[in-house]
């Protein structure tokens, strides 16, 4: 079956089109037919379709909401333009799978939406008052477009829901939690799962006994305990904005700072939380940039004392927590690097890596030069006592795939 994986943001759309179905999923041959964005949607909007294997189709139109940006995609889809073999008119799209951000604490797997579980996510609006909207908004678009086709939501929050209360709860007044649900739910939970999992399918191994621990660096970076196959521990919270340090979040910071930079820059409690967010870490930091591979290139081609200093805080940050979870989670098997930057730079592998020997992490350099691009597989040395993997993650497959599997009556796999 052809699944339209929609992630909906509050101003951009990305799809993915993949044909996959339960013997697709079985012998790993989902095959991607399509993929693309909508930037800048409510105005000028910038759009890029393409087909796999095709020149990217770029153009710019006005885009005015998110229902129109879905019919922009969709009527490209089933037109002769997109120059898709397999599609041919709308009826050749068989479902729908959307990311959906906060699941809150009810969503503990993807869902085949129906009106009770959508209610579901918009009682989450309040955890996610940027997010849920728009993803509420682009399943509206889809039912409208499609009709009755099956849709599914799958939650950057699920995975996370098996943290134990001691993991997910914040030392305050414990009514806070009660009355308000304020707690860790950590997010990526998609892309964790999916590297856990390929992990699992690589090495042929059941689920209660993958015992990891998952980076996910790319612009927004978390880190995640895995035991067991479920997640013990994660690195972002209440929101995204903690834990590691990333291209524009300043992850972890004294809570007391909001109101110190609050009075002594003469800021709102919001404009704080918007400059934690938008104007901090390694765009914060260096002064030039949230991207990590021109903090490199500056770093080293123009030795930028700033871009190394960001490059460093990044990479302290990420191993401290790694030292963390190997004790939360009493020594792990495995360290899973994934994400823009965890699967492209081997500098940033290394610098994470290199004071953590004493773990038993030892990267074999040659290995670690060598994965890059899109390459699966290990990057340790035989003798490490953790081993080190290189595993690209894919959160639209996943998406594609509980699709198909919660249409298939088969939610066997749905953690
Ligand atoms: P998002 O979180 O938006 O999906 P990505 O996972 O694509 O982002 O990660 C984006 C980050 O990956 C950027 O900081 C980018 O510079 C970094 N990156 C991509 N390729 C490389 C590379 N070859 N070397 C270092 N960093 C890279």
């Amino acid at each position: 079956m052809n699944i339209l994986v929609l992630n909906c943001g509050s101003s951009s759309l990305k799809f993915q089109l993949i044909a996959t179905d339960l013997e697709r999923i079985a012998d790993n041959s989902d095959q991607k037919l399509a993929h693309g964005q909508i930037e800048r949607i409510g105005g000028a909007a910038i759009i890029t379709l393409t087909a796999e294997g095709k020149t990217p189709q770029r153009s710019a139109a006005p885009v005015r909401d998110i229902k129109s940006a879905v019919e922009t995609i969709v009527r490209w889809i089933a037109s002769d333009a997109s120059e898709i073999d397999e599609i041919k008119s709308l009826a050749d799209i068989h479902a729908v799978g959307h990311r959906v951000v906060h699941g809150g604490e009810k969503f503990t797997e993807s869902a085949l939406i129906t009106d009770e579980v959508l209610r579901g996510i918009e009682d989450c609006i309040e955890l996610a008052p940027l997010h849920n909207p728009a993803n509420i908004r682009g399943i509206n678009a889809a039912r409208e477009i499609f009709g009755g086709i099956p849709q599914v939501a799958v939650f950057d929050t699920a995975f996370h829901q098996t943290l134990p209360e001691k993991a997910f709860l914040y030392a305050l007044p414990y009514q806070l939690y009660r009355r308000h649900k304020i707690r860790r739910y950590g997010f990526h939970g998609t892309s964790h799962r999916y590297v856990a999992y390929r992990y699992r399918t690589i090495n042929n191994l059941l689920r209660e006994n993958v015992n990891v621990i998952t980076l996910h660096l790319g612009n927004g970076c978390s880190i995640a305990a895995i035991k067991r196959g479920n997640s013990i521990d994660t690195s972002m919270g209440l929101t995204p904005l903690e834990g590691l340090v990333m291209g524009t979040r300043s992850g972890d910071v004294d809570a007391a700072i909001i109101e110190f930079i609050a009075s002594k820059e003469g800021l709102t409690v919001q404009e704080v939380e918007t400059l934690l967010n938008t104007q901090s870490g390694l765009l914060g930091i260096s002064g030039l940039t949230n991207d990590m591979r021109e903090l490199l290139a500056e770093s080293n081609e123009n030795n930028d004392r700033r871009a190394r200093l960001a490059i460093e805080i990044f990479c302290y940050r990420a191993g401290k927590y790694i030292g963390a979870y190997l004790a939360a989670m009493n020594g792990a098997d495995t360290l899973i690097f994934a994400g823009g930057i965890g699967e492209n730079s081997a500098e940033v592998r290394r610098l994470i890596c290199e004071n953590l020997s004493w773990m038993g992490i030892e990267l074999d350099e040659k290995l670690n030069e060598s994965f890059i691009g899109g390459r699966e597989g290990i990057i340790s040395t035989d003798a490490a006592k953790l081993k080190i993997y290189v595993i690209p993650t894919n959160e639209e497959l996943l998406i594609a795939r509980d699709t198909a599997r919660l249409i298939n009556a088969d939610a066997s796999k749905l953690r």
